[in-house]
């Protein structure tokens, strides 16, 4: 069985950044709709969300345009507009999969809503089962607005933009996930933090919400173009400042030659039964990169590569490195400091 420690993982969304593009639909270079994609790729939500209502508005018959105003919706939790905005736009296009299983989704979290109750902190949305969480709701907002600036101030990042915050019972989180196994804490585009009762003490809250804001920050920055096990171990390192991380799988590993190499590894999916090991090798990776150079830089790094750029290429650009060079100077670091 998994430890709750380890598995945090990070899903994308059905409708992913990547699946809306302005150029399927509209010729005219400044159409609402373009403005809305172009907004929403660059993370300004709130503009996104205005462009999305006016881009409706302007074509009646558009599904991508239904289709996003109601992921915009969706993200902010207004989950009854995000539910009429995808029913409009399956009439209009009843073939698209990515909506109906959106839709399908919202429709087991809108059960689940009803029973949580609503405490917002700028800019986060928050909902939780009152009763349930370990924290009263002050002492939720109060970690909030401390993981928003001290994991800000790192990244010099202070997002504008609603992100919701979702805090419920176990079993209903695995309802909406449709999940195998044991998870603590997940980034979808929303942060969820499943609730085990009796279990997930107000440390343990906070640890897993570090973890999971960092992924937020990571997905904005990068626009979702993040190596899976760089974000993770960027997670790790922002996490570890509220409870450090235990590293002696990573040293067992080291010490047994069996250290992966930084090119398989950041590409490879999660691994149920080398999660722990995993985790703290990605932690020793990014611990590396920002140590060598700077946090400045890492930032700069993942603009890079929400650009557009190729992790090669970023890290030509950003570090004057190569993956093969930094997985060597990265082993005889760790001779010095593991
Ligand atoms: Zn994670």
């Amino acid at each position: 069985m998994l430890k709750g420690k380890v598995a945090l993982l990070l899903l994308i969304l059905p409708l992913a950044i990547s699946s809306f593009s302005a150029r399927v639909f509209c010729a005219e270079e400044a159409s609402a709709f373009s403005r809305a994609v172009a907004a929403y790729k660059e993370r300004n939500l709130d503009k996104a969300l205005q462009y999305a209502r006016d881009a409706v508005v302007e074509h009646p018959d558009h599904a991508d345009a239904y289709a996003l105003l109601g992921q915009l919706y969706y993200l902010r939790q207004d989950l009854a507009k995000a539910q009429e905005a995808w029913e409009r736009a399956l009439k209009l296009a009843p073939d698209r999969k990515d909506v109906r299983q959106a839709l399908d989704r919202l429709q087991r979290e809108a059960g689940i809503e009803k029973s949580l109750s609503r405490s917002d902190v700028y800019p986060f949305v928050v909902r939780y089962a009152d009763g349930q969480t370990p924290v009263d709701s002050g002492s939720v907002r109060q970690m909030l607005r401390d993981v928003y600036r001290q994991v800000g101030q790192q990244f010099e990042y202070f997002p504008d933009h609603p992100i919701s915050v979702l805090l419920y019972p176990y079993a209903d989180f695995e309802a909406v996930k449709g999940l195998s196994h044991q998870v603590a804490g997940l980034y979808d585009g929303k942060i969820r933090l499943p609730l085990k009762p009796g279990r997930t003490t107000g440390q343990e809250l906070q640890r897993i919400l570090w973890h999971e804001y960092t992924h937020a920050l990571v997905h904005d920055l990068a626009r979702g173009n993040c190596p899976m096990w760089l974000n993770e171990g960027i997670a790790e390192l922002q996490e570890s400042r509220v409870q450090p991380l235990d590293l002696s799988l990573a040293r067992k590993a080291f010490e047994g030659k069996r250290l992966p190499a930084w090119e398989q590894f950041w590409k490879q999916g999660y691994n149920p039964s080398n999660l722990e090991e995993d985790y703290q090798i990605a932690y020793l990776m990014a611990q590396y990169m920002v140590k060598r150079w700077s946090w400045r830089e890492m930032v700069r790094f993942l603009q890079r590569l929400g650009q557009g750029e190729a992790v090669e290429d970023a890290l030509r650009a950003q570090y004057r490195t190569d993956l093969a060079t930094l997985d060597q100077e990265w082993r005889q670091w760790l001779r010095r400091n593991l």
